[in-house]
C-alpha cells in the first residue's frame, strides 16, 4: 500500500525483487493502491523535528508509526493477507521507541505489518542531485529488510553486505546487497522446511 506518488513500473520491480529473495514464500504480491486517510489523519500525533544537516530552524513534521498500524491491520485482516507493507514519503518516528526519530522503516512483528519511509532514501534530502536508480535500490533493500524481520525474526545480521544488516544511514544501505547472507538464507530455509514447502 502506498502513501506517496508512485509509478506502476516501480511496483513491478519491487515484486520481482521480493520473489527473487524470498523465492516460493509469496504466492501473490498485490498492489493495494493508496492508503486511505481522513482529514484529521495528517495532524494526529505529529512531532516537529530538525532535519538533518540543515540549518537549525528547518524542521519537518514527523508521524508516529502507530497511527498507520490500525489501518494496515484492518486491511490485512479484511483482505486475508500474510503480510502488509506501507510505503510512504512522510517522515516517520517510532511510537514504541522514542530514541528513534526519522527512521527508514519499522516492523510490527505480531501484526505482520511494515512501514518504509522513502523520504531519507532520496538524494535530494541530503541536498544532492536526484538519483532515481539509487533511490529505487534503497527502497527495495529496505522493503526486503522489513519483510525479512517478519519471516526470520527481529535480530539484525552482523554481515555488512547482508540485507538484514541494520543501516544507520544511506551509505550503509548502499553497501548492502539485495540478498540475504548464507546464514540468513539458512534461517529462511529452516522456516521453509518447517512449513513444508
Ligand atoms: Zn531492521
Ligand atoms: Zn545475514
Amino acid at each position: 500500500m502506498f502513501y506517496t506518488d508512485f509509478d506502476i513500473h516501480f511496483f513491478n520491480k519491487i515484486e520481482s525483487s521480493l520473489h527473487q529473495v524470498f523465492e516460493s514464500f509469496f504466492f501473490e504480491i498485490r498492489n493495494l493502491g493508496q492508503f486511505p486517510f481522513d482529514k484529521d489523519f495528517f495532524s494526529k500525533g505529529v512531532k516537529k523535528e530538525h532535519k538533518e544537516m540543515r540549518k537549525i530552524n528547518d524542521k519537518l513534521l514527523t508521524h508516529p508509526t502507530n497511527k498507520f498500524y490500525q489501518t494496515l491491520i484492518d486491511v490485512r485482516t479484511r483482505e486475508k493477507l500474510g503480510i502488509i507493507i506501507l510505503l510512504t514519503d512522510l517522515p516517520i518516528y517510532s511510537s514504541s521507541d522514542n530514541t528513534v526519530v526519522f527512521m527508514f522503516g519499522e516492523t510490527h512483528l505480531k501484526h505482520r505489518c511494515c512501514i518504509v519511509s522513502t523520504l531519507k532514501l532520496k538524494e535530494e534530502f541530503y541536498d544532492r542531485p536526484r538519483d532515481e536508480k539509487l533511490f529505487e535500490q534503497r527502497v527495495i533493500k529496505e522493503l526486503i529488510h522489513e519483510i525479512g524481520h517478519i519471516l526470520i525474526g527481529y535480530i539484525h545480521c552482523n554481515e555488512n553486505s547482508c540485507v538484514m544488516n541494520f543501516s544507520e544511514n544511506v551509505e550503509e544501505i548502499d553497501i548492502k546487497l539485495y540478498s540475504l547472507c548464507e546464514e540468513c538464507k539458512s534461517k529462511l530455509n529452516n522456516i521453509r522446511e518447517k512449513l513444508n514447502f
